[in-house]
């Protein structure tokens, strides 16, 4: 039986870099040797254990990678050794009401690779043929580590049905907001506008795309500052992805923030995944007869992230703030936590 290294999560908080059984694979699926593994939201969950009891230990997470096929199933027919992959990590069920219609990030058994079973944080993972992507050998593996978060923006995108002139905010400069920033840009030249609390956060997103407004909201009040800069108006799309719906001084909620900083007749898109429940004057809603939909991981947007990433039409490398060994794994994780405006996007890196 050969042996891989990988990241494995020994018990909440503690990683272990260590010798494990490399996986084998069945006959439809494929043996990546996986090049770049992205940390999400997601996994410094489960590293604190907060996902507990959906993901125990020990585990391998890891949902957002790529690299290269090594071995192919004998039932495999589109992929074949040496191709380089990206990976949908979600696993939908095929039965319930919402997968009947086609709509599997609402699957009700929806599961993840590398959440609910182990993921790409070891040197290999077996990956079923219909779960990969093939990404041309003329984008480097780096930032085909990246489709699955990219992923993300143009599934809200697709959510919220931004059109070629919209004017969008998008509430949160993390890596989801971040990931919806690129996505938006893709589909309008209209005014894009960014809140945080960092500074930092928002530099970074300015950094890559000048012609966006960016608003700390500890220092002027957002949603007057929308007004403001779209004429009184309020956009046509905001995107809420702060995560948590803790209310600053003197400001609403993120989520009311958002309606309050649309126009009538607007969208509202939610991504954050707060525990509490949050207040809401509906009537605020009501009165500007919008809608709030809801945006959950991605499904079918890897082919259109893959092509922008061929186009050259997305800044993958605005996302990165570290790369490191998967070795170093467990320092990635305490930097994540204690220094959250320094880093962003961090990708481990298995190809030396
Ligand atoms: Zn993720
Ligand atoms: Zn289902």
């Amino acid at each position: 039986m050969s042996k891989m290294y990988a990241a494995v999560l020994e018990e909440y908080g503690r990683f272990n870099w260590k010798k494990v059984e490399q996986p084998k694979i069945s006959g439809n699926e494929v043996l990546i040797r996986v090049a770049y593994a992205g940390i999400c939201g997601s996994d410094q969950h489960i590293f604190k254990g907060e996902f507990h009891p959906r993901t125990t230990v020990p585990f391998i997470p890891g949902h957002e990678f790529a690299g290269v096929i090594v071995a192919t199933g004998s039932k495999v027919t589109s992929f074949s050794t040496g191709d380089h992959v990206a990976v949908d990590p979600i696993i939908w069920c095929g039965k319930c009401p919402a997968c009947l219609r086609k709509h599997y990030p609402a699957c009700s058994s929806l599961k993840l690779l590398g959440v609910d079973v182990n993921g790409g944080f070891g040197e290999f993972i077996n990956v079923p043929e219909h779960m990969l992507y093939k990404v041309d050998n003329s984008i480097p593996l780096q930032h085909a580590a990246l489709v699955e978060v990219l992923s993300i923006g143009f599934h809200a995108c697709r959510r919220a049905n931004v059109q070629k002139d919209d004017t969008v905010v998008i509430w949160g400069a993390g890596k989801v907001g971040q990931s919806i920033l690129q996505a938006v840009r893709t589909k309008t030249t209209n005014t894009v506008i960014m809140v945080d609390i960092l500074d930092k956060r928002l530099e970074l997103a300015k950094n890559h795309y000048t012609d966006i407004f960016t608003i700390n909201a500890r220092k002027e009040n957002p949603v007057d500052k929308v007004k403001e800069i779209t004429g009184g108006n309020g956009t046509d799309i905001a995107f809420e992805a702060v995560g948590h719906h803790t209310e600053i001084e003197g400001r609403v909620n993120p989520v009311r923030s958002c309606i309050q900083s649309i126009r009538g007749a607007g969208t509202v898109c939610v991504l954050g995944l707060g525990d509490e429940p949050l207040p809401l004057l509906l009537k605020e809603l009501i009165w500007k007869e919008a809608k709030i939909v809801a945006s959950r991981v991605s499904h079918g947007e890897f082919s259109e992230t893959i092509e922008n990433l061929e186009k050259g039409t997305l800044k993958p490398d605005a996302l990165v703030t570290d790369v490191l060994t998967p070795d170093k794994i467990q320092h990635a994780f305490g930097i994540l936590e204690a220094e959250p405006e320094n880093h962003l996007k961090i990708l481990l890196s298995y190809v030396g």
